[in-house]
Formats: structure tokens, sequence, C-alpha cells
């Protein structure tokens, strides 16, 4: 989620206005509708976070709301769920909406530029209303092939692209944004659903590896040198499409500092790790998060995950550990130590020094 969000809203203009600024996530819940679908194959259910273990609704308000409070050090607020619009029972409303609230009563220089939410779409059709009132700057639904990829049903994808649209026709998303999971195997199906949402108009589609659990991480299960050549593939095929999607490629970093030489281009003058690799047709974007790129995730369970820990599977102690009343602020903060966006005052340069002469 996290590079998909900087792609699509970041540029120099808006990293100058908040230059030490890194991401703020958090999972809302842990429930879904697909859980039984989806089973392990799903990145967050495979860490199995025992009911005693998770958060209260009040205590991801307060979490949250601490988190925006540090709204001027941060670009982007997202939200994860399992599934954001999803509830329990006794609320009167999925928890998202006093986030939503809460953002938008804030002064726009005081709160995260962004409040992003991913969803598998499934639920967005009782909300379209309440999303005008209180608008996400973007929507992320997951459209995947479910008799590959183990993901939801093909159904629910197609569901959750329209959903999506008319979210956005309606006012409740300034941008929409679809996400693919490719396999090992799926990559017809992938591109089929690439033409579909090309030609839908969503802003940007975004192409991830399934990641797969080894029982402590979740690992890519494709190389990042098979999402390079999938990407000429998608170029060819969506080529002759109406729409102009951007087409986002999620690869290791690694790749991306080997594949970026010829004419690619930084997008950013600021960003080391966001590259733009003009291809016959399109412009594809390889996308891998710098390795000292700012992101503070919290864990359904409360755990506080930064950048290198988003991987790991199980309930194993993070780094940080658990939150406690003022930790996000003590983090984000010391984000200012670092030096600007992604920690990359070097980055870039050195980055430019590995990919020139590089063969592609
Ligand atoms: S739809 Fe998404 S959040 Fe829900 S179980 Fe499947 S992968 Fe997990």
């Amino acid at each position: 989620m996290g590079a998909g969000v900087e792609n699509l809203w970041e540029d120099d203009r808006l990293l100058a206005t908040r230059p030490g600024g890194g991401h703020f996530s958090m999972e809302l819940n842990r429930r879904c509708l697909f859980e039984s679908v989806c089973g392990n194959n799903c990145f967050l259910l495979a860490r199995r976070a025992p009911e005693s273990k998770i958060l209260t609704r009040e205590e991801v308000v307060t979490i949250a709301e601490e988190g925006l409070a540090c709204g001027e050090e941060l670009l982007h607020f997202n939200a994860a769920g399992m599934e954001p619009f999803d509830k329990s029972p006794d609320e009167p409303e999925p928890v998202i909406f006093a986030l939503l609230e809460r953002w938008h009563a804030m002064p726009a220089c005081r709160r995260p530029t962004t409040f992003n939410a991913i969803t598998s779409g499934a639920l967005l059709t009782r909300y379209v209303d309440r999303l005008r009132e209180v608008p996400l700057s973007s929507l992320i639904v997951s459209v995947d092939d479910a008799p590959t990829s183990g993901l939801r049903s093909r159904n629910a994808g197609g569901h959750a692209l329209a959903e999506g649209l008319r979210v956005r026709e309606a006012g409740g998303c300034v941008r929409l944004c679809v996400n693919t999971v490719l396999t090992d195997n799926n990559e017809d199906q992938v591109l089929a659903i690439g033409r579909v949402v090309a030609e839908a108009g969503a802003d940007q589609w975004m192409i991830s590896p399934l990641r797969v659990s080894d029982g402590t991480r979740m690992e890519a299960a494709v190389s990042g040198d098979a999402l390079i050549s999938f990407g000429q593939r998608v170029d060819r095929v969506l080529r002759g499409c109406r729409s102009a999607v951007r087409v986002i490629l999620d690869v290791p970093h690694n790749t991306v500092v080997r594949a970026a030489g010829g004419g690619a281009r930084r997008i950013s003058e600021w960003s080391g790790w966001c590259w733009r690799w003009p291809l016959e047709n399109l412009e594809i974007e390889l996308q891998a998060f710098c390795p000292q790129s700012r992101f503070l995730r919290v864990r359904w369970d409360g755990e506080l995950l930064q950048k290198d820990e988003l991987h790991a599977v199980g309930l194993r102690t993070s780094a940080l550990g658990r939150y406690q009343p003022g930790s996000i602020r003590r983090v984000i903060r010391s984000w200012r130590k670092v030096g600007k966006i992604c920690g990359c005052n070097a980055a870039p340069e050195s980055l430019a020094a590995e990919v020139h002469g590089a063969k592609f």
C-alpha cells in the first residue's frame, strides 16, 4: 500500500512542503468477509493475532489521533484492515469514518497530506454517501484472479472496481487505484484484469507479487526480474487502451537499482527509490521502498512495525514494542534526525552511481 500511495501523490512540490514526511499506517481491525477464501494467502491473516491482543475501537481511535496530531511530520495516513469498511455488530459504523472526520476537521497544514484506504471493495456499496461527506484522498481496491492467487473471488473483484468507480464519481475519493497480485502462473489472467482496469479509467494499477509465508516471513513468490519482464508484456497488451492508467510494478529495491538504467529517470528529485521506466507505449514505474524510507505501521495487536518488519508474520514482538501513550509521537519525531525524505540525502547519488552503465 505504501509504495502505491507514494507514487500516486508524491512529487517535488508536495515533498518540498513536507520534507521530513513519512507514512503512518494502521491496521484498523482483523475482520474481512473473505477470510475463508484467502486463508494464509492473506498477508494480514497469516499473522493469526489472538483475540485477547486485538486493539479495541477506542484504542484504535486513541492511537490514530496521536498519529494525526503529528500531521506536520507526515505525508500520508493509510487505513488498512483487514477490511477498513467492516465493523463489529455493536459499532454504529466502521471506525475509519471517525478518523476521516478527524482528518477533515484539521487544518491542511497540520494534518498528513493524504488519507488513504485499501479495501476488498465488498462493502463499499453501503458507504458511497458517507464517503461523499468525508472523502478519501485515494481509494485502493484489490482486484485479483481468484483461482490462481487464492485471493477473494472473481466476482468480488469485478464488484470492487465497479464500486470504486462509483465512489470516485460520487466524490467519495479523489483518486482510484487498483492493486492486483501476480503469482508464478497467472500472467494471462492479470493482463486481462489490466485491460479492464485501463478501459475503466482507474488512476493507477499496481502489480505486486504474491507474498507467501515460510513460517517466519512473507516472501515474494515472483522474482524482481520476472516482474520486470511481465511489465514488458503489460506494455504490449495495454497499447491502444483509451485511458492512460499509471502502471506500477512493486519490485525489490535491488531490482530497481539494476533495472533502472537506460532511459529510466527518477520521478522526483527527492526520491531515490521511485523510477519511471519508459517503454514503447507506457511509462511503467518501478517502485520499491528505499531501505531508509520512513514508515510506521500499527499492527492490529498494537505492535509498532517499521519498514523492515512489515513482512514478518507471527506475533513476535517488534523492535519498537507495543503501543504506549506517546510512542507514536516519539517515533515520528525521531524521523527528523534522519534527514529529508526517505533519509535519502545520499541515496539518490549512490543509486545513480549504481545504475550508471547498468545493463538492462
Ligand atoms: S480480501 Fe484482503 S484483507 Fe480480506 S482476507 Fe482476502 S487478502 Fe485478507
